[in-house]
C-alpha cells in the first residue's frame, strides 16, 4: 500500500500536519518511536518525572560534545512526545520576533520568510485544537490577535499572588501565563486540580492538554494510523524524491519499508536532522553546508529564592506568572544595557526534593535539596543567536542499537547570549528579594528541551534547508515541520510557535 502521507513523530510538528491531512481525506501513517504513556496515580510520584521513566529512552543515545550538563542525553521518546511532560508553557513569538534583532541575528543569515500577520491566524487555530487559557491584557508585548484566547486562566495561588503584588509594587507589568491546562470538568474529561507535579510529569488525570491527549487521540478515532514502538530509521530516496521509509518495529523485532506520496519529519530538532543526515539527504540539498546547523535552545536559568518561610504552604500549582518587562531590551541595567533584545521572566514550580538533588552539585545536593519547601523560583528564558558553529553532524564510525550513526551534539552560547540572561537573572533576584527571599540560586539550564533551528526556513536556497513552506529543498516530497524549521528561537517557549508553523506548512501542502 501506498500511504498519502508518512509522518515521522507524533509531538507539536507531527499532530498539527497529521490534523489537515486527516481533515483533507487523506490516508495518514504516523511513526512513533515510543508508547502511550500510563497515567493513573503512578504518573505523579516524585520519581515519575520524564528523565527518571522509560518515556525517556537511551537505546539512541546522543553525543554531546559540548554545551550540554553531560556527555550523553536521551530523548523523550512517547505518544504526544515531550508535551506529555511540558510545562504547558503556550505563548506566541511576538510580532517583531518575526522581524529578528539585528543584534542576534548578526551574521548568521536568519530571516523568518513570513512575517507575523501570515501566521497569526494558524496561532489561533493552534491555540483552539490546545484549549490555551490566558488573558494578555498586562502583556506589554502582546501580539495582535484576531480572536481571544479560548479560555480564561485559571485561579491565581497565593504564592503567584505574592508574585503578582511584588512585581506590581516595583512597577512592572505581571500577567498570566497563557497555559494548555483543561480548567473545566465535563463527562469527557476531568479538570486541573492544580497539583504541584505537572511540569516534567505526566498528568494523572490528563487535564493537562498534551499533543497525545489532544490530538493523537482523536486522530486516531478520525482514522489515523499510529505505529507506536516504531522507529524511523532512514529515508530512501530515488533522483529527488523519497521513495519510501525504513522502519523498526519493536514490538515484532521486523524492519520494513513503507511507500508514500508525501514524506513529513517531525522527529524534532535533534531527531529530525539526525534522520537527514543518516539517510544522506543532505547530499540532494543546495543548503548542504547548514543541515543540521544553527541550533538555538534558549539561554536559560532558573533562580531559586530562599525563604525563611515556605513560600508555597497550600502546596498548589503555581506556574501562573509571567514578566516582559524586559523582553525587548532593559536600558536601567548595570551591564548590558545597549541590548534591545532579551526575553521573558517566568514564575516556575517549586520542584520536588528528589528532582532538585538529582539536579544540584555534589556540594549543594543535602543543603538544598533539604530546603525545596523554602524555594520558590523565576525561570529566564533568553533568546540565543543562530550560529553556524552550533549543530549536530553524525558520527558514521559508531552506530546505535538500530544501525544509526551516532548523533554527535557541539554548541555553546556566546557572550551575548550569557549577557541578555544575565541581565534578566538580576531582575529575577530582586523580584524574589523583594519577596523576602533571603537568598537565591541559580541553575543554568544546559538540556536540549528548547532546540530548534538546525534545518531551517528561509528565503535563501543555499543557507536554508526549508523553504517558507518547510519543504526540503533538493527533495520534492518531504517536509520537516517540527522545531527544526524556525529560523530564530525568541525569547519565549517554543511548541505553540512549532504548531502554527506547521499547521501552516500543511494548509500549503494540502494546497498543492
Ligand atoms: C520537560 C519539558 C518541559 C517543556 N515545557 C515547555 C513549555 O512549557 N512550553 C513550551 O512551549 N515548550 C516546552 N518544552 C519544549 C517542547 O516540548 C518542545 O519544544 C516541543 O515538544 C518540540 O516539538 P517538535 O514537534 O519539534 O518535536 P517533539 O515534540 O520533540 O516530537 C518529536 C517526536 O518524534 C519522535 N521521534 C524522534 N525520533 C524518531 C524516530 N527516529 N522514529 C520515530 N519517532 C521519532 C519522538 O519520540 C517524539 O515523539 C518542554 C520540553 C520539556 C522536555
Ligand atoms: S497541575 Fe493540573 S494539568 Fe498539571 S499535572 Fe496537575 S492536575 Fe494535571
Amino acid at each position: 500500500m501506498t500511504w498519502d502521507a508518512v509522518i515521522v513523530g507524533s509531538g507539536f510538528g507531527g499532530a498539527m500536519v497529521a490534523h489537515r491531512l486527516i481533515s483533507a481525506g487523506a490516508r495518514v501513517l504516523m511513526i512513533e518511536r515510543g508508547d502511550w504513556v500510563t497515567r493513573g496515580e503512578a504518573a505523579w510520584r516524585p520519581e515519575a518525572s520524564f528523565e527518571l521513566t522509560p518515556s525517556y529512552a537511551r537505546d539512541i543515545p546522543y553525543r554531546c560534545d559540548r554545551g550540554g550538563h553531560g556527555t550523553t542525553i536521551g530523548a523523550v521518546a512517547c505518544v504526544g512526545g515531550p508535551s506529555v511532560y511540558y510545562g504547558c508553557v503556550s505563548f506566541r513569538f511576538r510580532e517583531l520576533d518575526f522581524v529578528g534583532d539585528a543584534d542576534v541575528v548578526a551574521d548568521s543569515g536568519a530571516a523568518w520568510p513570513y512575517r507575523y500577520d501570515e501566521i497569526e491566524p494558524f496561532y489561533g487555530e493552534a491555540e483552539g485544537l490546545l484549549g490555551i487559557s490566558g488573558d494578555d491584557a498586562g502583556d506589554p508585548t502582546a501580539p495582535r490577535r484576531s480572536r481571544p484566547f479560548p479560555f480564561p486562566p485559571g485561579e491565581l495561588a497565593p504564592i503567584s499572588m505574592r508574585v503578582v503584588e511584588t512585581a506590581v509594587d516595583m512597577g512592572l507589568s505581571p500577567f498570566h501565563l497563557p497555559l494548555a491546562i483543561n480548567h473545566t470538568a465535563s463527562a469527557a474529561r476531568q479538570k486541573c486540580v492544580a497539583c504541584r507535579t505537572c511540569d516534567t510529569y505526566a498528568c494523572a488525570i490528563e487535564a493537562k492538554n498534551d499533543v497525545a491527549t489532544m490530538m493523537i487521540r482523536p486522530l486516531v478515532e478520525r482514522g489515523m494510523t499510529l505505529w507506536t514502538n516504531t522507529v524511523a530509521l532512514r529515508l530512501e530516496a530515488e533522483g529527488t524524491a523519497v521513495r519510501r521509509l525504513v522502519v523498526h518495529r519493536r514490538d515484532s523485532g521486523e524492519e520494513l519499508a513503507v511507500e508514500a506520496e508525501r514524506f513529513v519529519l517531525a522527529a524534532g530538532a535533534l531527531g529530525s536532522p539526525h534522520l537527514v543526515l543518516a539517510s544522506k539527504l543532505d547530499e540532494l540539498s543546495p543548503a548542504r553546508a547548514a543541515v543540521g546547523r544553527y541550533l538555538m535552545r534558549h539561554d536559560n536559568a532558573m533562580i531559586f529564592g530562599v525563604f525563611p518561610q515556605r513560600p508555597d504552604p497550600t502546596r498548589r500549582f503555581h506556574k501562573q506568572v509571567a514578566l516582559h518587562d524586559w523582553y525587548f531590551g532593559d536600558p536601567g541595567a548595570a551591564e548590558g544595557a545597549h541590548l534591545t533584545k532579551l526575553g521573558g521572566v517566568q514564575q516556575m514550580m517549586t520542584p520536588p526534593k528528589e528532582l532538585v538533588r538529582a539536579h544540584l552539585p555534589l556540594g549543594t545536593k543535602t543543603l538544598l535539596g533539604g530546603f525545596t519547601e523554602q524555594l520558590t523560583g523565576l525561570l529566564c528564558i533568553a533568546e540565543d543567536q543562530p550560529r553556524k558553529d552550533n549543530g549536530v553532524s553524525v558520527d558514521w564510525s559508531i552506530r546505535d542499537g538500530y544501525g544509526l550513526p551516532q548523533l554527535v551534539i557541539d554548541t555553546s552560547y556566546t557572550a551575548r547570549d550569557d549577557l541578555a540572561v544575565d541581565v534578566l537573572a538580576r531582575r529575577a533576584r530582586q523580584i524574589l528579594s523583594n519577596m523576602g527571599a533571603l537568598l537565591s540560586y541559580t541553575h543554568r539550564v544546559k538540556t536540549f528541551s528548547h532546540a530548534v533551528g538546525t534545518l531551517r526556513m528561509g528565503t535563501d536556497p543555499e543557507t536554508s534547508p526549508l523553504d517558507g513552506d518547510c519543504r526540503f529543498r533538493g527533495v520534492e516530497n518531504l517536509w520537516i515541520t517540527d522545531g527544526s524549521a524556525l529560523p530564530m528561537s525568541a525569547g519565549v517557549n517554543p511548541s505553540l510557535t512549532i504548531a502554527a508553523n506547521a499547521l501552516r506548512a500543511a494548509a500549503a501542502m494540502v494546497a498543492r
